[in-house]
């Protein structure tokens, strides 16, 4: 039973509120207030993406087709408007006074209007005579990450490729493709890591997202589009930088296909669907300064055609799987192999195909966004040894630096380093293990040496660790390393 046909709604609309015109003028003017852009209180698209913007008071504004809803709503509930303006009210409603809310409600947030006139020009955000090439790339990777040659080979050609495909930016017949990193290696191994140096090195921003707390949308836990609103946090909310920043999802292979399931499958082969759009390139609202589109923020569109994904995942057990393969392929024909040939085998990831990773349960159209394939090695002795002493942050150093702080000198007997190396490997954690490690032994070290002025020398012996004597202490008289004893009296023996 409604009261006002469609003419008297447009009529009371339009006398209502003041509506916010977005000319091309107000654009231009160098007032700060034109940098921030008024979005619908309702849906939370901002002004450039609706038709109309009304201004209600307390600075909240609704678009158009959000307030043709509400009264459509309303005409349908079949209240009657006339009574409403008399006083009366709805049933089962009670009428909140906005200007009760002053001060609750959140201001229009600082979105970066997307000036017309940039979005035309196309300007590269990145200067192709800036992007190091790929040997640069290696070497800057070299200073921090041990190891792991050709996962850093195939990453910074794939990076340097990626980049230039973004700073050319052309439309021609001759479409660079996007090279996303699928990388596959054991947990502790680097892959976190060598991608946190990446960005680094290339003054992006990085987000990192884990796999394993992604739902399909609408049920609980975080949308894929999330990621995307920690890169523009990580961009300082400059969204053209977001557009060209590294999202790195670990633990990918969490989201295989589910295998022998009834259940709906939520979190696995969903969201490998969910993010089909993400990886080739699509233009997504994204949620400024939050991370959830419930909360009332306003969105903003991020287009990842330019974003780099790097996937990571430890895929256990996919060794099995290029056995199997290995197996096949070398027991046909004139050059048949034993059987047995590929069990003992370390670093079996290192032959990973698609082929392998799509038995694993990741779907054929996901792969297909993931062009590049990068398997890490497994950590040896020798590699934890040098992770320990070689970057240019190494552990060993962080700790020797405290200690200078005090004036003290630190140092490890090389034995000493290959026994912290050796109880690593043994937990099969790769080079996590080792920081809980020298934690455990330097706790006594850090509480102790700062109690006595005279400590000059500090040395960590393989004893020590073994828990089987103390580290070597030497006191100093006047600037001099003199006095030698062991670490008895300071009761750490
Ligand atoms: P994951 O492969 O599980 O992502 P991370 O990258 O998080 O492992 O590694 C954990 C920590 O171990 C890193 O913070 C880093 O300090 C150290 N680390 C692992 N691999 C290497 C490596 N190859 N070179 C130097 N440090 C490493």
């Amino acid at each position: 039973m409604g009261i006002y046909d469609d003419d008297d709604k447009n009529e009371m609309t339009e006398e209502t509120f003041e509506e916010v015109t977005l000319s091309e003028d107000s654009e231009e003017s160098d007032d700060d207030t034109s940098e921030i852009e008024e979005y619908c209180y309702i849906c939370r698209r901002p002004g450039s993406s609706v038709n109309k913007l009304f201004k209600m008071p307390n600075d909240i504004c609704i678009c158009d087709s959000c307030l043709q809803k509400t009264f459509d709503t309303i005409n349908s509930s079949g209240i009657d408007l006339n009574d409403l303006a008399k006083g009366g009210n709805m049933p089962n409603i009670s009428m909140i006074n906005l200007s009760d809310l002053q001060g609750m409600l959140p201001r229009s947030k600082s979105v970066k209007k997307k000036k017309a006139k940039e979005k035309e020009k196309q300007e590269p955000v990145i200067d192709i005579a800036k992007i190091p090439a790929p040997h640069k790339i290696k070497e800057s990777l070299d200073e921090y990450v041990v190891g792991q040659d050709e996962a850093k080979k195939i990453i910074s050609v794939a990076v340097y490729n990626h980049y230039k495909r973004v700073a050319t930016n052309t439309q021609d017949d001759i479409e660079i493709e996007k090279s996303n990193i699928l990388m596959i290696g054991p947990t502790g191994c680097g892959k976190t890591y060598l991608v946190k140096t990446l960005a680094r090195i290339l003054d992006v921003p990085l987000a990192i997202a884990d796999a394993t707390s992604l739902t399909e949308a609408g049920y609980i836990g975080d949308d894929i589009e999330s990621v995307l609103s920690k890169l523009l946090t990580a961009a300082d909310n400059d969204v053209d930088r977001a557009q060209t920043g590294i999202v790195f999802i670990d633990e990918i292979d969490k989201i295989s296909k589910k295998k022998n399931t009834n259940q709906r499958d939520v979190s696995g082969e969903s969201v490998q669907q969910g993010m089909l759009k993400l990886l080739e390139g699509a233009e997504v609202e994204v949620p400024v300064g939050a991370s959830s589109k419930n909360a009332m923020v306003p969105l903003t569109t991020i287009d990842t055609k330019n974003i780099l994904f790097i996937c990571g995942g430890a895929f256990p057990d996919i060794e099995d799987i290029i056995k199997e393969r290995l197996n096949k392929e070398s027991s046909m024909g004139f050059k048949a192999d034993l059987k047995d040939k590929y069990d003992d085998e370390e670093n079996l990831q290192q032959k990973v195909v698609v082929e392998d990773v799509r038995k694993y349960g990741m779907i054929p159209e996901f792969l297909g966004r993931l062009p590049v394939i990068c398997a890490m090695e497994t950590l040896t002795t020798d590699m934890l040894v040098r992770i320990l002493k070689e970057p240019k942050n190494a552990i060993l150093k962080q700790y020797q630096k405290l200690l200078r702080l005090d004036e003290v000198d630190l140092q490890f007997d090389d034995d000493a380093i290959v026994c912290i190396a050796e109880k690593a490997k043994e937990k099969d954690v790769g080079a996590r293990a080792l920081r809980a490690i020298i934690e455990e032994f330097m706790l006594d070290i850090m509480y102790e040496i700062p109690k006595d002025d005279n400590i000059g020398r500090v040395t960590i012996t393989r004893d020590y660790i073994e828990k089987k004597g103390g580290p070597v202490i030497e006191m100093r008289t006047v600037g001099l390393i003199e006095e030698k004893g062991t670490a008895g009296k300071l009761g750490m023996a």
